[in-house]
């Protein structure tokens, strides 16, 4: 049988993860749509970037609109990849975001805000494409998780931590609910990289005496000393690279029949 490209859509494409991921599985000879919110405005440029990058290479790689936060974006995205391609076959939940201080400081509205994005987000893209991967008897969801849901450390990423559990714990419930329809699931935990949402991450985290320092200060000094901290640690570019080397390894090669 004919060896034909996966079908794959990728959350949150514009940076870091999503858009090396995009990239990288379409190189790899699969056919991806780079999820992309409000692409009429802010992310013009990015949308602009990738379709140039596309042409240049001649790989089958284009945006579409995808804000996580709302189900009728999801079922737009969805069914726009349906038309485009007639078939999907992968979703890369990619999309995060998180906010940076002592737990005590943020409101409940803080939390759902992020698990808005991280957690409820996939349930909206899962509820927009699992009708079409049962229909086909086939499909893989991959998210992106975060090594660090357990412990609480480093500090001041408790909304993140909390959401990311959360979308552990329902991305483990879909893999067991799905294995019977064909379809797969996967985690990949990403250890701390350099790239938008990344720069409020830790790379071993402050020490003690550092986080006891931060405490005295305003938040606002507290994110730009960590930023600065993780910023001048943690290599660039180069490793997130392997998160998206890791993603096509999952997503394997190219589907046949
Ligand atoms: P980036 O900030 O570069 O990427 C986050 C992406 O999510 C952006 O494209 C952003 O789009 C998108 N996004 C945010 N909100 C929404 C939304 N409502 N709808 C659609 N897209 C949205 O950071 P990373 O590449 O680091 O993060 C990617 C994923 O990797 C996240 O899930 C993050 O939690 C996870 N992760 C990252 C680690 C790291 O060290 N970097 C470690 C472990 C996990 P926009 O440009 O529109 O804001």
């Amino acid at each position: 049988m004919a060896a034909a490209p996966q079908v794959i859509v990728v959350t949150g494409a514009s940076s870091g993860f999503g858009r090396l991921t995009a990239v990288a599985l379409a190189r790899n000879g699969h056919t991806v749509a780079a999820g992309m919110r409000r692409t009429a405005d802010r992310n013009a440029p990015a949308v602009a970037a990738l379709h140039r990058l596309a042409a240049e290479e001649g790989l089958a790689l284009s945006a579409v609109e995808l804000d996580v936060r709302s189900q009728e974006s999801a079922d737009l995205a969805i069914s726009t990849v349906l038309d485009r391609h007639g078939r999907l076959d992968v979703v890369v939940h990619n999309a995060g975001h998180l906010v940076l201080g002592p737990a005590e400081a943020f409101t409940a509205e803080d939390l759902a805000a992020v698990y808005d994005v991280n957690v409820l987000g996939t349930q909206r893209v899962n509820r927009a494409a699992l009708p079409h991967l049962r229909g086909q008897g086939s499909g893989l969801l991959v998210w992106v998780g975060s090594s660090f849901t357990r412990g609480g450390h480093p500090p001041f990423l408790a909304p993140y931590f909390a959401a990311k559990a959360a979308m552990d714990a329902l991305a483990e419930s879909y893999a067991a609910e799905l294995i019977r329809f064909g379809i797969g699931t996967s985690i990949v935990v990403p250890g701390t990289f350099t790239s938008g949402t990344n720069h409020f991450t830790n790379a071993g985290g402050p020490s003690d005496a550092a986080r006891d320092k931060a405490y005295e200060k305003p938040y606002g000094e507290l994110r730009a000393d960590l930023a600065d901290r993780l910023n001048r640690l943690i290599p660039p570019e180069a490793r997130a690279e392997s998160v998206a080397d890791e993603i096509v390894r999952i997503v394997g090669p190219q589907r046949t029949g």
